[in-house]
């Protein structure tokens, strides 16, 4: 319980004055409604998996090495290589863009829904179009070119989420973006302090069409009494029933399927969490 606080503060959920749908809560929608609810609505989310800093360190040292031809009107070196059209650009909302708890916002009128999103990188072409650049950073064998696995349907997603951001802040945006995607080396033949890098620049043609819709269907699950279904990809629900099962037929009553277990295995009956009877109510409705 030292860093995640199941029962967060009603002014961070739906309804609440610092609620807004960012960019990750449509991506949550998507993969399963049921946690999406059970986070926005009633504001309970997962415990979060600790952030990747080397993944940190790439963004940042990238950023800074866009600024710099940002601050000259230069093409950046990875630009030249691929043959790409465009510079880093200038525009005045640059770092608010790029802050996270700020980002690209927009009130989406037909469902009263603020939506945001922080991105990575915008540069711009000679015809005056907008591309939006996202930074992504791994380590692997061989060097990601291309978005093949089955995450990177998240990664287009969320380049379709900016694209359409971008543009309800009246912005030329091109549909071609590009991820520029930095694979850590296993196979350098000495460590010597430091981690080397391929950088390849992956484009992806962004459809946007999507949006909307899935604005309407969370608008719809959040205005609803009922909790929905839970996604297709995610075991935990499984693995709660089951182990709720689990305890209540190891529980030592005179009914209890627990008897014929043998050797009944000890299970610690739960301390009850510092927010108490909050934690509770919300476990039932898994
Ligand atoms: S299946 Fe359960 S734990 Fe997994 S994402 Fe959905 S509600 Fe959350």
């Amino acid at each position: 319980m030292a860093f995640y606080n199941p029962k967060r503060a009603s002014n961070w959920n739906y309804g609440g004055s610092n609620w807004k749908l960012s960019r990750s809560k449509i991506d949550l929608f998507m993969e399963c409604p049921r946690c999406f609810y059970i986070d926005n609505k009633l504001g309970t989310k997962r415990p979060p998996i600790p952030s990747f800093l080397i993944n940190t360190a790439v963004d940042h040292q990238l950023k800074k090495e866009f600024d710099v031809h940002r601050s000259n009107n230069t093409a950046h070196p990875l630009q030249t290589e691929y043959g790409i059209d465009a510079k880093p650009a200038p525009h005045e909302k640059i770092n608010t863009w790029r802050e996270n708890f700020e980002g690209v916002q927009y009130f989406h009128e037909p469902t009263k829904l603020m939506i945001s999103g922080a991105i990575d990188d915008l540069w711009i072409d000679s015809k005056g179009e907008y591309i939006v650049v996202d930074y992504k950073a791994t380590a692997k064998e061989a060097p990601v070119t291309e978005l093949s696995g089955e995450w990177h349907e998240g990664y287009k997603r969320q380049m379709e989420v900016y694209q359409w951001l971008l543009r309800q802040n009246g912005l030329k945006v091109s549909d071609t973006g590009y991820f520029v995607y930095c694979t850590g080396k296993l196979n350098q033949e000495s460590f010597d302090k430091k981690i080397e890098f391929d950088v390849h620049l992956i484009s992806y043609t962004g459809k946007d069409d999507w949006v909307e819709p899935v604005l309407e269907k969370i608008k719809a699950c959040l205005e609803s009494s009922t909790i929905p279904n839970s996604g297709k990809n995610c075991d935990y629900c499984a693995w709660y029933y089951t182990r709720s099962s689990y305890e209540s037929a190891v529980k030592p009553t005179s009914t209890s399927p627990a008897q014929s277990l043998k050797p009944a295995p000890k299970v610690a009956k739960p301390k009850k969490p510092k927010t108490g009877s909050d934690l509770s109510k919300n476990s039932v409705l898994f």
